[in-house]
């Protein structure tokens, strides 16, 4: 959310002076909402921020991109989530997480939101507020006729995949992969392993993402995974592309539930690999007006 630039990583209890310093927004489920917004979909956020200047921005940019904001929750005597970052000049990068507010999300909040949901065509969770809130999320979608989206990110070891049979779309990165399944995910193969494994627990589909290698897909009908390549491009920032991703695959099962998934991902890729070219995360983002008509 927010970056401190510097030459090397500070040693506790030293102070060292860092060269640029920048504001973005977060976390993955506004990043991915976000997303759906600029693409054209109606979209609304389930959430809590804390009564602090983050939360008040966060809000603010919700409002700007067009999100429904009446399930953003704020709450007192706590924080926002925030992920503090710093990156020095090899690239490398620490980063702090607080929850914060994110963890008050209550099974309660979800289903205050079920009105919200009944009339949705996607419901997208991830793991950044407590389990058995995106439990009740997937199930109350699913009551409502929703198709579901849930991304395991960040990785959770405690997560219950008996979940996962009211999840139409298990969408997952390489290490999440790895964490889920002990096995390592290092090519399209391996991928597509997983994947098939992944996809006889429950979902409709799975869903692993390469990087700019794309996607494979597993459906649990069985037939043969599918790879999706990526689309090539030159990469100038990464972050944030599995958000950018996940965000289209909402906006294009909603705009076209017709349309076979397959179609689906290469469209996400194709918004994804946009979004690599420019700097930052949320501001990485295309809108429609940024892409090729034929993609809608
Ligand atoms: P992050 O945590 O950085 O947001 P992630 O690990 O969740 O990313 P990735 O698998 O890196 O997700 O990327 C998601 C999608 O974005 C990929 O499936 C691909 O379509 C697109 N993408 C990512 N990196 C590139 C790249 N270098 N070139 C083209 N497309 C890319």
């Amino acid at each position: 959310m927010c970056c401190s630039y510097v030459s090397r990583m500070p040693k506790p209890g030293e102070t060292i002076e860092g060269h640029k310093f920048e504001v973005g927004f977060g976390g993955k489920g506004a990043n991915q909402c976000i997303m759906a917004a600029k693409l054209g979909a109606t979209t609304a956020m389930i959430a809590r921020v804390g009564d602090d200047t983050f939360g008040s921005s966060t809000i603010e940019n919700f409002k700007e991109n067009g999100v429904d904001i009446s399930k953003v929750m704020v709450t007192s005597n706590i924080s926002t989530g925030v992920a503090p970052i710093i990156v020095n000049d090899e690239g490398e990068n620490s980063i702090v997480i607080v929850s914060g507010a994110n963890k008050l999300l209550s099974i309660d909040d979800v289903k205050a939101a079920g009105n919200m949901m009944s009339n949705a065509k996607v419901v997208a969770c991830q793991l950044e507020i407590p389990l058995e809130s995106v439990y009740a999320a997937l199930k109350t979608a699913k009551e409502f006729g929703a198709k579901t989206i849930l991304n395991t990110a960040p990785a959770n070891k405690d997560l219950d995949v008996s979940i996962f049979k009211f999840v139409d779309i298990l969408c997952l990165n390489e290490t999440e992969t790895e964490i889920m399944t002990g096995l390592a995910v290092s090519n399209v193969d391996e991928a597509k392993k997983s994947a098939c494994i992944l996809a006889e627990k429950g979902p409709e589909y799975v869903l692993i993402t390469l990087g700019k290698q794309g996607a494979v897909i597993a459906g649990k009908d069985g037939k043969p995974p599918v790879h999706v390549e990526g689309v090539s491009v030159k990469a100038v920032d990464t972050t944030g592309a599995g958000d950018a991703f996940v965000g289209s695959i909402a906006y294009f099962m909603a705009k076209h539930p017709q349309l076979l998934f397959a179609e689906i991902v290469k469209r996400s890729c194709h918004v994804a690999a946009v979004s690599v070219c420019r700097k930052g995360t949320q501001k990485s983002y295309p809108s429609a007006e940024d892409l090729p008509k034929d993609l809608f």
